[in-house]
């Protein structure tokens, strides 16, 4: 260890350490653009410029390791002349058009010139021009004048994304961030140039104009693209998501996530196949109707069956919460001998960074919750031929497309009844009985456990009719931080969605059994007491972080 002075304060570091990785893990914040701790050291900006005692020339923090008995001046008089004289020069050139930017409200330029500029220009002369709409990819635009030349998108497509796609051209005030010949900034990580970039030159095709930040509220979340569970802010104004973002999350996906996750995963939240309320077919149709009625018929139709007469089909989409209650009503309620589920593995489309090959969010949930014993189609198979059969009459779909996969395709008009829940229309919705309106991720309280076994926690960041307003979820974060209220649907349409949970506590109700639940928490609260592997957990020790599950971390055997 290292012991250094900075600001007067005596700080214990450990030896390798940078002045500015040093400041930072004791909480004194050095100014910098080109710096990021996951990026190689740069030193170009030179905005980190501190004065170390007994040295001739102020050093740049970034690229300065700290030595014994250092002392280290962060706001020293010459440490702020320096500041300001380098904002002046970066700003020389700066077009200045923050009224029209999407970055104003979190750009860093902004916040230093606020902070660390004299609040003038002295440059009488015109400007260098450069190009202002360049597509550097598919989802990345450039504007070339607000570039600053930090290179933190050069080195994050060297490094981070291992795609050397950036580059600059000509030279002095005359550079130029471009793509190599013949490339497109078009890799799969390419947008996350866009949170690195600290000025408004990298911006986002698909979120451009649409909203200032301050207009938006930030959800923190996880996004169900796929097994990795990236830890994400969703960004809402009136009722509609309008951008997802990586949120830093060390022991998941650091500061990054790929494209599909940000831009994918929210557009069927919004979508015109969306639907918005349950619905039973009477005479060949599907007819809206009201959730009692609903309920109601399901419940009606499974007293009819036997119990091994009805089939059961869970996914890896649903929350934990959702698996549980599915598990103990299949065998409490239906007496279901087994649960089929689907797998969502696509071979081959995963790499070293995030991406993994099971596009669904909660395959380890479905495993440690005692739904399935493994994530494959074996119960599936079995299912069919059931069906094929006429052992199975009746089937219960959670949130699977089940009439995409052929050979299931060809058995469901075996059945007598068909009941599910699904979020947008789908082949298994045209030939489904009843259908339950089924809330998305975006739109409730539960929690999700990773390829790794990490539970973490989804929380609403866009309202239903249905509304769990017990936890820290949207009711407190939108009322109290922007004091908008729920009646304010803005462009985001009205949805009688609900989770899975509730639905299943609601039908077990009517068939007489007591499933007195009335939010995600409660249902997680009896989980941990009923599965090992979840025990001690809560929603506030999950936090915004998650928790690993205990192992032998699959276990479904329940106490
Ligand atoms: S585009 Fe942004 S991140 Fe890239 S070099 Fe310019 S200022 Fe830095
Ligand atoms: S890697 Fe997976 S979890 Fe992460 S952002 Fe992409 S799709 Fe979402």
């Amino acid at each position: 260890m290292v012991t250094l002075v900075v600001d007067g304060r005596s700080l214990e570091v450990q030896e390798g350490r940078t002045i500015i990785e040093a400041a930072r893990e004791n909480g004194i914040d050095i100014p910098h653009f080109c710096w990021h701790p996951k990026l190689t050291v740069a030193g170009n900006c030179r905005m980190c410029l501190v004065e170390v005692e007994r040295s001739p020339k102020l050093v740049i923090a970034c690229a300065t390791q700290v030595s014994p008995g250092m002392i280290v001046h962060t706001g020293s008089p010459r440490v702020l002349t320096a500041r300001k004289a380098v904002m002046e020069f970066l700003l020389i050139n700066h077009p200045l058009d923050c009224p029209i930017c999407d970055e104003a409200g979190e750009c860093k330029l902004q916040d230093y010139a606020y902070a660390h500029s004299v609040g003038y220009s002295r440059f009488d002369e015109d400007k260098v021009h450069k190009p202002k709409r360049v597509e550097l990819g598919p989802n990345v635009m450039l504007d070339t004048e607000r570039c600053i030349m930090c290179s933190r998108c050069v080195r994050f497509c060297d490094e981070i994304a291992g795609k050397p796609q950036l580059t600059f051209t000509e030279r002095g005030d005359h550079v130029e961030l471009t793509t190599f010949p013949g490339e497109k900034l078009d890799n799969p990580y390419a947008m996350n140039v866009i949170d690195l970039c600290p000025v408004g030159a990298l911006t986002s095709r698909d979120f451009r104009f649409h909203a200032r930040v301050w207009e938006m509220s930030a959800t923190e979340t996880v996004c169900p693209g796929c097994a990795r569970g990236c830890n994400m802010y969703v960004w809402v104004r009136n009722n509609e998501i309008l951008r997802q973002t990586p949120r830093y999350n060390p022991a998941v996906n650091d500061y990054w996530m790929c494209d599909h996750g940000r831009l994918s995963t929210f557009r069927p939240v919004n979508a015109e196949t969306r639907i918005k309320s349950p619905l039973i077919r009477k005479e060949g149709e599907l007819v809206e109707v009201g959730w009692d009625e609903a309920i109601a018929r399901v419940a009606s139709e499974f007293r009819v069956y036997r119990k091994n007469e009805i089939g059961v089909v869970a996914s890896a989409h649903a929350t934990n919460e959702d698996l549980y209650l599915l598990e103990k009503f299949s065998h409490e309620v239906l007496g279901a001998k087994s649960i089929a589920t689907v797998p969502h593995i696509v071979p081959g489309d995963e790499d070293a960074l995030l991406i993994r090959a099971d596009k669904a969010p909660n395959a380890q949930g479905l495993l440690a919750t005692g739904v399935a014993e493994a994530y494959n189609r074996a119960a599936l198979d079995l299912l069919v031929r059931r069906i094929n059969e006429g052992q199975i009459r009746a089937l219960y779909v959670v949130e699977e497309n089940v009439a995409a996969i052929p050979e299931l395709a060809a058995a469901l008009p075996r059945l007598d009844f068909l009941v599910m829940h699904a979020t947008t229309e789908n082949e298994t919705t045209r030939l489904a009985d009843v259908i339950f309106a089924s809330s998305m991720f975006a739109e409730r309280n539960g929690t999700f456990t990773n390829f790794e076994g990490r539970v973490q926690r989804i929380r609403p960041a866009v309202a239903t009719l249905d509304l769990d307003r017990s936890v820290d979820g949207f009711a407190m974060s939108r009322l109290d931080r922007f004091g908008t209220s729920f009646d304010r649907w803005g462009r985001g349409q009205k949805r009688d969605a609900r989770p899975t949970w509730r639905v299943i506590a609601g039908i077990a109700s009517v068939m007489g059994f007591k499933y007195k639940y009335q939010t995600a928490e409660e249902v997680f609260h009896e989980l941990t007491t009923a599965v090992p592997a979840f025990r001690g957990m809560d929603y506030r020790k999950i936090g915004t972080a998650g928790a690993p599950v205990h192992k032998p971390a699959m276990s479904s055997v329940r106490s």
